[in-house]
C-alpha cells in the first residue's frame, strides 16, 4: 500500500524525518500539499505569505519531479475530509507528515488521528521544525519556561541537535498518481495590481533559496552580526525567516553550518553565538505557544486584560500606511508593505509606537503583519508583539517606550534607510531628518518638505504621547 506523504510547513527534502520514514518504508509515495483555508479560522495564511507559498510550492514540485519522479499533489479544503478520501482511492493505510505548533493545527492532528483510525488509516508525526521538541526542554519543577535566559542555558546545556539528515536516496512513485488541482487555478497571488512587484528578484522561496541564503549570511555579513544586526540599511541579518517558516530549511541544518563556519573561522565564533541565539528565540515562542496556546489572541500577563487600549481607525490605518509623521515609524511600515518584510529593530519601534503612543491594542498590529510578511508565523508574532507591548512572558517592560526620534539618529544615523523608504524627506540634512517637524521653514523649504502636505504632521507629540501610555500602565498596575 502507498503512503500519504501531506507535506506542510516542512517544504524540503533535505533534513527531513518524516520523508526519511517513508523512504525507509521503501513503499510507494503520494506527496500532497492541501491547502487549508478553514482550519486556521481567523489564521488563514495572509497575503504576503500566499505569495511565498506559491513559489515555494512550485519549486517543491519540480525538485520531486526531477529527484524522485514524484508529483506533488495539491488539493484545496479541509485535511479531515481530503486525507480519508484520498486514503481511500489510493488504498493508502499510512499518512505521515510534520508535527506542527500552531494551537488549531495540533487540533487538526488530532482530530485527524481519530478520523483516520476508523477507516484503518494510521497517521505518523514526525518532529523536524523545532531544535528541541517542546516539553523536553523544562525547569527543574518540570515547568515550561517563561523567560527566555535560562530557557536558552537549559537548551545549550543538552546535546547537540543531531545533525541534518541527507535528502532520501530514492522514494518509489505510487502508480496511478491522484488527481492533482493546478497551483495557477489556486490564484494564491493575482498580478492585478501587482502588489508584489520586484519580491522575486528580492526573494528566492524554496529550498535552493534557503540554501543560498544561508550561505551569503555565513559567507560575509556573519562577521557584522552583533553590531550589524541593529543597523536597518545593513544586509547584516540572515533574512531566513520566511525560508524557516515554511520550512524550507531546517533549524538544526542552520545551527551545524553556523557551527561549522565558526569551527572554520574561529573569530565569528562571538557572532555565531549571537546569531543561535535568535534562533532561540524563536524555540522560546514555539514553546510558548505549546504551553500558552492562547498567546496570538489574550495577554500573556492577565493584567494587561484590563489596559484602556483605544480604538481610532483613521490612526491605525495612517500607521499601516506608513503616515505618522515619524520618519523611522513610516519608514520600517513602507518597507514592509513594498518587500513584506521589516527590520527586526525597526519592527519593534512601529510595534512600540502602536501600543504606546497610539495606545493602539497589540492584536491590530499582530493582524497587520500577520498578513503582510512574508515571513508572518503565528509563534514569533504572537510572542513578539506581546513582547512589545509589554504584556508578554519575558517583555520588555512597558515603561520602556522607544523614542521614535533618538532610536533613527541611532540606527540610521547617516539616514539612509529613511531615504530610501521615505524619499519625500531625502533632501533634509542629516539633523532633521529624523524630526522634521523640528525644522525652521527656510530648511523644509529648501529639501522641498510641506508639512502636512507632502509630508505628515505627527500623529501625536512624543512626549505627550509618552506620558499619557505611561498614566494608562499605572492605572493598570495601581
Ligand atoms: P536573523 O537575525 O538572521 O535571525 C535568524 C532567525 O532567528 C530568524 O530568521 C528567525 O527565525 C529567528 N529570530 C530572530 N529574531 C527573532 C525574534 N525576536 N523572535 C523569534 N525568532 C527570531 N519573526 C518571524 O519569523 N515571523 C514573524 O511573524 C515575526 N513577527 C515579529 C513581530 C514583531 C513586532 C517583532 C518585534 C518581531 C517579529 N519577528 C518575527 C522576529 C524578527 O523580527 C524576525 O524573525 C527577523 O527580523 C527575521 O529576519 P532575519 O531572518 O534576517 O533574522
Amino acid at each position: 500500500n502507498p503512503i500519504l506523504f501531506w507535506f506542510r510547513q516542512d517544504l524540503r527534502l533535505k533534513d527531513h524525518p518524516g520523508l526519511q520514514a517513508a523512504a525507509a518504508s521503501g513503499r510507494p509515495v503520494i506527496p500532497l500539499y492541501i491547502l487549508d483555508d478553514t482550519s486556521p479560522r481567523h489564521w488563514r495564511m495572509g497575503g504576503a505569505s500566499r505569495w511565498w507559498l506559491q513559489q515555494s510550492l512550485a519549486a517543491l514540485g519540480s525538485a520531486l519531479q526531477r529527484s524522485y519522479g514524484l508529483t506533488l499533489v495539491l488539493r484545496r479544503g479541509s485535511p479531515t475530509d481530503i486525507l480519508p478520501a484520498l486514503a481511500s482511492e489510493t488504498g493508502a493505510d499510512t499518512v505521515m507528515c510534520t508535527r506542527q505548533y500552531e494551537p488549531w493545527a495540533a487540533d487538526l492532528e488530532q482530530q485527524l488521528h481519530r478520523a483516520l483510525a476508523t477507516t484503518g488509516v494510521e497517521l505518523k508525526r514526525y518532529p523536524g521544525n523545532l531544535l528541541f521538541e517542546p516539553g523536553t526542554v523544562l525547569t527543574q519543577g518540570e515547568t515550561p519556561f517563561k523567560v527566555f535566559t535560562p530557557f536558552w542555558k537549559s537548551c545549550l546545556a543538552r546535546p547537540e541537535p543531531r545533525l541534518p539528515l541527507p535528502p532520501p536516496e530514492r522514494l518509489v512513485p505510487a502508480s496511478p498518481v491522484p488527481d492533482s488541482e493546478s497551483l495557477e487555478d489556486w490564484q494564491l497571488y493575482t498580478a492585478q495590481p501587482d502588489w508584489a512587484a520586484g519580491w522575486s528578484e528580492r526573494w528566492h522561496p524554496g529550498a535552493q533559496g534557503a540554501g543560498a541564503a544561508l550561505a551569503r549570511f555565513l559567507g560575509e555579513a556573519a562577521e557584522d552580526y552583533s553590531d550589524g544586526r541593529d543597523i536597518p540599511s545593513r544586509m547584516s541579518t540572515s533574512r531566513l525567516s520566511p525560508h524557516l517558516h515554511f520550512g524550507e530549511i531546517s533549524p538544526r541544518a542552520v545551527w551545524h553550518a553556523s557551527r561549522q563556519a565558526a569551527r572554520d573561522r574561529p573569530a565569528l565564533g562571538d557572532q555565531i553565538d549571537k546569531f543561535l541565539s535568535e534562533l532561540g528565540w524563536r524555540e522560546f515562542s514555539y514553546h510558548l505557544l505549546h504551553f500558552f496556546p492562547t498567546l496570538p489572541e489574550k495577554p500573556f500577563r492577565e493584567t494587561f486584560g484590563a489596559f484602556p487600549w483605544r480604538q481610532d481607525d483613521a490612526q491605525l490605518r495612517a500607521w499601516q500606511q506608513g503616515q505618522t509623521g515619524y520618519p523611522l515609524v513610516d519608514a520600517g511600515m513602507r518597507e514592509l508593505w513594498q518587500t513584506g518584510y521589516m527590520h527586526n529593530r525597526v519592527r519593534m519601534v512601529t510595534a512600540s509606537f502602536l501600543t504606546k503612543h497610539l495606545m493602539l491594542h497589540w492584536r491590530e498590529g499582530e493582524d497587520w503583519f500577520w498578513d503582510t510578511l512574508v515571513d508572518a508565523d503565528l509563534a514569533n508574532n504572537a510572542a513578539s508583539w506581546q513582547w512589545v507591548a509589554g504584556s508578554g512572558a519575558d517583555a520588555a517592560p512597558y515603561f520602556r517606550i522607544f523614542n521614535p526620534v533618538t532610536q533613527g539618529q541611532k540606527v540610521d544615523a547617516g539616514g539612509d534607510y529613511i531615504r530610501r523608504w521615505v524619499p519625500e524627506l531625502a533632501e533634509l540634512p542629516d539633523k532633521y531628518l529624523h524630526r522634521p517637524f523640528d525644522a525652521p521653514e527656510s530648511v523644509l523649504k529648501t529639501a522641498g518638505v510641506v508639512l502636512g502636505d507632502t509630508y505628515p504632521e505627527p500623529l501625536v507629540p512624543h512626549a505627550e504621547a509618552r506620558q499619557r501610555a505611561l498614566d494608562a500602565y499605572r492605572s493598570l498596575t495601581g
